[in-house]
């Protein structure tokens, strides 16, 4: 009836309206649709590396196996022990101090770490300061939380280090929270230890919660060293996030960490949120906690696919000289991380709609790359592509996309 189809329509929570997920958005869709039409797609879209042809480290697989038969039951909400002794030496290691066990939280991945710090924490029309651009993910958990994202400007002239004038001149009464993506997705920007004073002395003035996001600090490149902003910040409330997905190459374990930093007798109730979220979802998989001791007591084999010679290293040296090769297209070196983003000059490609350029590439040439908007960047002269493929994939690609550029009537 027209009535059943007018609630129909009403089905979709408004709290949607505002929430952005392009990095599996709708070019995904289309992607897998030329696929089942015969048509192989080259995609550059996630930073997902197993695919790729990247392995875990061994000894993190046999722990999981050694211990499957115990895993059948829920774990304690936070995770398992060992894992949170793990992550606790692991945080003094990288001089957070003050991190115990019951300031560890295991989750199934960062990304639902991210959902409950952010649910914890908002009211509606409180504000995070998220650096743009960003992991879209904690933009979007911030509206479906009822917050606002307030986007503080990151400088490509100045290597993609966060401009700490204009994240301070955005504070207002309504702000909770400095949320920073280090090494940072999508740029590879890693950055130094005078800006995570600036952003630390930020929240130390306006008594904001710091959230960090550090889940590419063990992907690094040339001789860049990653600094813990929980470790510049030893008397700000801190949450540090980090986990399986990228460095140990088991995105589809689903498991990451969350440390507690910081004043915490300050911040008494709001830990008892993030206790009762953690019991609400009685625990993280099981199985998947099993590996984090083993990956963070092992052997870091990251450091052998970074260092010279190394594939990741050889990939981002490949995808980023080619992309400068391309006339009117310039790319930050990243110094961390598994992307490249990429400008194109707006006097050279005039584009309008990021989005309807990057579908049209995938038409055209079968490439699946994200759009420089779906980071929430303002303008729609960027796109993010993943450096993981291997040289011969890469060249293939980016040799399309120079192609497609060139090709294109852009009057
Ligand atoms: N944070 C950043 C900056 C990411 O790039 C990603 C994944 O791409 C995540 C968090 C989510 O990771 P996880 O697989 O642990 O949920």
């Amino acid at each position: 009836s027209v009535r059943g189809s007018a609630l129909m329509e009403l089905l979709q929570s408004a709290k949607l309206a505002d929430v952005l997920y392009d990095v599996r958005g709708p070019a995904l869709t289309r992607a897998k649709e030329l696929e089942s039409a015969g048509h192989p797609i080259l995609k550059l879209n996630i930073g997902n590396p197993a695919p790729f042809g990247f392995e875990a480290p061994p000894e993190l697989l046999e722990d999981i196996i050694a211990n499957l038969p115990a895993s059948q039951g829920y774990s304690d909400s936070k995770g398992i022990l060992s894992a949170r002794r793990a992550v606790a030496q692991d945080a003094q290691r990288k001089g957070i101090p003050d991190v115990d066990v019951d300031d560890v939280y295991l989750g199934n991945g960062v990304s639902e770490l991210i959902a409950m710090s952010l649910q914890a924490l908002l009211n509606d029309g409180d504000e995070v300061l998220i650096p743009a651009p960003d992991y879209p993910l904690w933009t979007a958990v911030t509206s479906l939380a009822g917050g606002r994202a307030v986007h503080y400007r990151c400088d490509e002239s100045s290597d993609w280090q966060p401009d700490v004038e204009d994240l301070a001149s955005k504070v207002t009464e309504r702000t909770k929270a400095i949320v920073v993506i280090n090494p940072n997705n999508p740029t590879g920007a890693v950055y130094g230890r005078p800006v995570l004073e600036a952003i630390a002395e930020v929240a130390r003035r306006h008594e904001l919660l710091l959230l960090a996001d550090e889940i590419y600090d063990r992907i690094l490149y040339d001789d860049a060293e990653h600094v813990s902003l929980g470790a510049v910040a030893p008397d700000v409330l801190t949450l540090t996030f980090n986990g399986l997905s990228k460095a140990y190459r088991v995105a589809g374990f689903r498991s990451g960490w969350m440390t507690v930093s910081g004043p915490k007798r300050h911040a008494a109730s709001y830990i008892e949120g993030l206790d009762l979220l953690a019991n609400m979802r009685l625990c993280p998989n099981v199985p998947a906690q099993h590996a984090i001791q083993a990956a963070l007591g092992g052997y870091q084999s990251i450091h052998d696919l970074v260092l010279p010679g190394g594939r990741l290293l050889e990939q981002r040296d490949v995808t980023w000289r080619m992309l400068e090769e391309i006339p009117g297209v310039s790319c930050v070196k990243p110094r961390g991380a598994l992307y490249c983003f990429p400008r194109l000059d707006p006097e050279v490609y005039p584009v309008k709609d990021d989005r309807k350029l990057i579908l049209d590439l995938l038409e055209e040439q079968h490439v699946l790359v994200v759009q420089g908007t779906g980071f929430n960047w303002p303008d729609p002269d960027h796109f993010r592509i993943v450096t993981l493929p291997r040289v011969d994939q890469l060249e293939d690609a980016i040799g399309r996309i120079r192609e497609f550029l060139e090709g294109r009537d852009w009057g």
